[in-house]
């Protein structure tokens, strides 16, 4: 049996080889091949008794799978906010599947090293001071999660007592306060013990504004009555990508004790373009920050970062102490301050990309989406059989059937669109109205894909 892996060792040279021309196919049919695939699963394999070794594998999976593998990161997935991979990106990718090394320790790596210099290259992409510290986690949820859970301790802090320490037990209930919140931050509630139903919801400004009415939340504020509670501001809706006054916001601090949670998972890129920087002037104000790297960095799944300022009580809340790891020193290592343990080398594939692209890459990336967002929002808008619902603000184009769409002719639409698989688009539901979403954030989109795409919404209306 362990000859196998001996075989395999010796082998290696041809293994891979097999394996990159299989990525280089993949890669090849690109464009061609369907946005998406509504795969009918074939029936369950039995877990083989003897070892017939990798290439046998390869060619199983390239035959039970392969040809069926989507163009998720292809150019014209442009469901949810969907990012793609670099050819730097995925470089990273493969080595940090290559030297396999845990995050969790400066002691025994330098992989700490990497990901505190891949930190200090985001920190310059989105304009953050040296005073935020950054830590990757697998997405924007798991940085929600983790930016409210410092939020959490902060709360208790002004109480007198940590959370981490006590629980909630000792505490009356904590407020979350905001305006159109991503989905995730729900989950991220559920998660901490806070609750779904700790949410209260500020009214968005009016007309088609997705943005929080910062008097409204303001009324919200001064109705907690002087009680610490935790903020999250949007920089980025996902539906129309409005932006909360992140600045008006922040100078509530004057008059109310809050925790401000920034979830910028896209929208943070606005930051990479001087057209779009106004939209996040403030951010740097966050006490936490979200931001997505399997998004619109366009590295691979699954990263993204969560920044604060307080690593004091980032710290306390994810301090992992047990003999076995050893001291805490400093700088703190990223197993004290990251919701896992053990954690893969997310931070190379970053590294390169930002290496590879630099700043100009980014803007170049951001500039481009964004231009194909207006383009496309304006070929939807002069065509009959549709409706744009809102102004493109950025990169994400939030339209419906002409004609007063229901849900479920919204839904058969984009069933026969993916079918179509020139074009993949999610559902959505705007101020009650059943929509869906174009959303523009891989660096592969030209503009010959939106000729495509919208002759592809054309043939399936
Ligand atoms: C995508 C998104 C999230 C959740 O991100 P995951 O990476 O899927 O966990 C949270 N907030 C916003 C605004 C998003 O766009």
């Amino acid at each position: 049996m362990t000859k196998t892996f001996d075989d395999d060792a010796q082998a290696l040279p041809q293994l891979l080889a097999a394996v990159q021309a299989a990525a280089l196919d993949y890669l090849a049919t690109i464009d061609s091949r369907p946005a998406a695939t509504d795969f009918a699963a074939p029936g369950l394999l039995a877990l083989p008794d003897d070892s017939a070794g990798a290439q046998a594998a390869l060619t199983l999976f390239l035959q039970r799978f392969g040809a069926a593998m989507p163009a998720a990161n292809g150019p014209r997935f442009w469901g949810f906010v969907t990012g793609g991979t670099t050819p730097a990106a995925l470089m990273g990718d493969w080595l940090a599947s290559t030297y396999d090394l845990n995050l969790s320790s400066a002691a025994n790596s330098n992989a700490p090293a990497i990901e505190f210099e891949a930190i200090h290259l985001l920190r310059q992409l989105f304009g953050l001071p040296e005073s935020f510290g950054g830590t990757f986690v697998t997405g924007a949820t798991m940085a929600n999660f983790a930016g409210l859970a410092m939020g959490r301790e902060w709360v208790g802090r002004q109480h007198g007592l940590s959370v981490a320490e006590r629980g909630l037990t000792a505490l009356p209930p904590i407020a979350v306060l905001g305006g159109e919140a991503h989905s995730s931050i729900f989950k991220a509630l559920a998660m901490l013990g806070l609750g779904r139903a700790a949410y209260h919801r500020a009214a968005s400004l009016p007309g088609d504004r997705e943005a929080v009415d910062v008097a409204g939340l303001s009324r919200l504020l001064a109705a907690q009555e002087g009680r610490p509670c935790i903020v999250v501001a949007n920089a980025g809706t996902v539906n129309t990508v409005d932006f909360d006054d992140l600045r008006a916001i922040a100078a509530l601090k004057r008059d109310f004790p809050f925790w401000l949670h920034i979830d910028a998972a896209f929208g943070g890129f606005a930051a990479c373009a001087p057209a779009f920087r106004h939209l996040v002037a403030g951010m740097e104000l966050a006490d936490s920050l979200t931001i997505d790297a399997h998004k619109w960095l366009n590295v691979p799944y699954d990263a993204a970062m969560i920044f604060t300022r307080h690593r004091d009580l980032q710290r306390a809340v994810f301090q992992n102490s047990a003999a076995y790891l050893g001291e805490i020193r400093e700088p703190v290592d990223f197993v004290h301050l990251a919701p896992e343990n053990s954690r893969r080398l997310r931070a190379l594939p970053a590294w390169f990309t930002l290496m590879a692209y630099g700043r100009s890459g980014y803007q170049a990336i951001v500039e481009r989406n964004c231009a194909q967002a207006q383009c496309f929002g304006a070929m939807i808008e002069s065509a009959a059989e549709f409706a744009l619902l809102a102004p493109v603000r950025l990169n994400v184009v939030c339209f419906t059937l002409a004609g007063a769409a229901d849900a479920a002719t919204v839904a058969a639409f984009l069933a026969r669109l993916r079918d179509d698989g020139r074009v993949f688009l999610t559902p959505t539901v705007l101020h009650g109205t059943p929509a869906m979403r174009a959303a523009f954030s891989n660096w592969r989109t030209t503009d010959a894909d939106l000729e495509i795409a919208f002759g592809a919404l054309l043939a399936c209306r």
